[in-house]
């Protein structure tokens, strides 16, 4: 099972969130970026659930957030802000607060195809994001397959 897990690496993400006092006339509420240190930035008010503060969520392009993987996360809350500033930002508006997170575990670059790993002599399942699916939702399905698996050990006769 390792050595099957082994085969979908995960790339690391740095994230970072930056809020300001007033809304970015930017027009939009997420955004890929392209030929950027970034790879998405979203108005985080815009889901379900969060409170009204203009904040917005960058993730570091994968390649270039394992280039930098090593920064403080001052310098990296930085290089993101800068690289947003770049790609989407012409107000001069000054943020309030600036953070950021390395993620060294972030990404499933290849997921599994199949949607859980199961050994039912050791009576082990293992789910993830890594199989399936590199979203919550490939995370949930999966735990869902790997329940069923395990379910089923306890009506099969013996
Ligand atoms: C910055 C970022 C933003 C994201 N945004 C989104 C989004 O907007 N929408 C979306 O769909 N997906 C998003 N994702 C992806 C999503 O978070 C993952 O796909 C999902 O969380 C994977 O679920 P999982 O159960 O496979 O792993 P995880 O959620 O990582 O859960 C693994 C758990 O195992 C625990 N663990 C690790 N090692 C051990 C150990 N040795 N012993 C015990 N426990 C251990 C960890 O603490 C963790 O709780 C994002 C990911 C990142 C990094």
């Amino acid at each position: 099972m390792a050595a099957r897990a082994a085969v979908a690496p995960m790339a690391p993400c740095w994230a970072g969130m930056v809020s300001f006092s007033v809304p970015l006339e930017l027009g939009f509420d997420g955004a890929f970026v392209l030929g950027s240190p970034l790879s998405w930035v979203a108005r985080n008010a815009s889901k379900p659930g969060r409170d009204g503060r203009e904040s917005w969520v960058m993730h570091g392009f994968p390649d270039w957030s394992g280039q930098h993987l090593e920064l403080e996360e001052e310098d990296a809350a930085t290089q993101l802000l800068d690289a947003f500033r770049a790609a989407v930002w012409e107000l001069d508006s000054m943020p309030i607060q600036l953070d950021a997170h390395r993620w060294r575990f972030a990404l499933p670059q290849t997921p599994l195809p199949e949607p859980c790993l199961f050994d039912a002599d050791l009576r082990l399942a293992a789910c993830g994001d890594w199989c399936g699916g590199p979203r919550v939702e490939g995370a949930f399905l999966s735990g869902c397959a790997a329940a069923g698996r395990l379910l089923a050990l306890r009506w099969a006769p013996g």
